[in-house]
């Protein structure tokens, strides 16, 4: 399908009214940005807390424009404010159900938004198709693993509906700001950020679409994240607005995408990848967890789920197949106590599980910075 143009879209937008105004939002200077990547398409709508309930129908019906145009797959439209709100001050109004400022990232030349942490040497995302197959335990020890192998690491938990860093790394207190900017709360060698730092679980389950982007926005672009070797980013399961919020306001190096053995779970799995590959955010390959389990008394090593599905998928995806973490008791007792098993027990079976993976991804990650530097961006087809 041929790719659709901003100004065509920009065009097409000058049918919806500013309620405010009565000029076409184009016209009346709202339309701030547009954005389009393959078929994907993201509008930022300009507004005010004062009238963004007024705008929100003007958000939805420009979404459901731009979805109508040839040549769009997905759009998405975001609210967003004048002035940039103090993180604190817009993590309240987050709560409260404004849409928060998510177009507050400096424009790069050319008016563009310029992408978010540019102080980052790699961003990877760790995602799967589907809840349930351990992703956010693979990206807290693959992160701890990376530190422990003596780089300076961040944790990014991006899955705004089902936060669970703060359990898995025993952290519960509010993030101190600093000018306009949250610090992140330290942990396990990590700088983590959450939401479920800054709001109760309830309220983030309730959020829309373009309230999550902007709540994700906010934790890279108001988070004083600082200069990282690597931000491992623990993504929402399935493919929806969080995906493409990452794949187009930083640069992401590359995925990581986690299932479990069972078939059906790899079904999911293909689609994480492919959405990765719409959105041309390499696919660093597959992890296997819960692989296989290992008898704690007697060491009988015996394949539950059946086994290999995810090397087997690996291949026929064109992608790597980046290693198996085994199903142990030990693994979920060290989470649920807020002590993540690659720091609290480095030696055990399982730490040197996510040792060997945390020094394949960091090798993968090297390959992909280097590719990037030199040339267009490496796409698995
Ligand atoms: P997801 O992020 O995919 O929803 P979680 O990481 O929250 O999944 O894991 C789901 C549950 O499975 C948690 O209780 C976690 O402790 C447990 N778990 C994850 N990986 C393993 C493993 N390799 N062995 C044992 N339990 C695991």
């Amino acid at each position: 399908m041929a790719e659709t143009s901003a100004e065509a879209l920009r065009t097409a937008l000058r049918a919806i009214k500013d309620p405010a105004s009565g000029q076409d939002i184009v016209t009346a200077g709202l339309v701030e940005a547009i954005e389009v990547r393959g078929g994907l398409v993201q509008t930022t709508l300009l507004t005010d807390r004062a009238h963004a309930a007024a705008m929100e129908p003007v958000r939805r019906e420009a979404e459901a424009l731009l979805m109508r145009q040839p040549g769009v797959s997905n759009a998405t439209a975001i609210l967003t404010a004048h002035k940039t709100p103090p993180a604190a001050a817009a993590a309240h109004s987050t709560a409260a159900g404004v849409a928060p400022g998510a177009g507050q990232a400096r424009r790069a030349p050319g008016g563009k938004p310029a992408l978010l942490l540019p102080e980052v040497k790699a961003i990877v995302a760790v995602a799967s198709g589907k809840g349930g197959v351990g992703k956010s335990t693979v990206a807290v020890n693959l992160a701890v693993s990376l530190a422990r192998q003596g780089h300076k690491v961040g944790l990014l938990d991006a899955d705004i509906y089902g936060p669970s860093l703060p359990r898995m790394v025993g952290l519960n207190r509010k993030p101190q700001v600093r000018g306009d900017k949250m610090i992140p709360l330290q942990a396990w060698g990590l700088a983590c950020m959450s939401i479920g730092f800054l709001v109760d679980e309830e309220t983030a389950m309730i959020w829309r679409g373009p309230m999550v982007m902007g709540a994700l926005e906010q934790m890279m672009g108001q988070v004083e994240w600082g200069p990282l070797d690597v931000l491992v980013v623990d993504m929402p399961p399935g493919t929806g607005d969080a995906q493409l919020t990452m794949a187009q306001r930083v640069a992401l190096t590359g995925a990581v995408i986690v299932s479990t053995p069972q078939d059906i779970a790899l079904i999911d799995a293909r689609r994480g990848v492919r959405m990765f590959e719409k959105t041309k955010v390499p696919v660093l390959g597959l992890v296997e967890n819960m692989s296989f389990y290992c008898c704690p008394n007697c060491g009988h090593r015996a394949d539950i789920f059946g086994h290999g599905g995810a090397k087997a998928e690996a291949v026929r995806l064109g992608t790597e197949f980046l290693g198996e973490i085994p199903l142990l008791l030990d693994i979920r007792t060290a989470s649920d106590a807020g002590t993540p098993i690659a720091a609290s027990a480095p030696e055990s079976e399982a730490a040197k599980a996510y040792a060997t993976l945390a020094a394949r991804v960091w090798e993968k990650l090297s390959d992909a910075t280097a590719a990037r530097a030199s040339g267009p961006r490496i796409v698995i087809d």
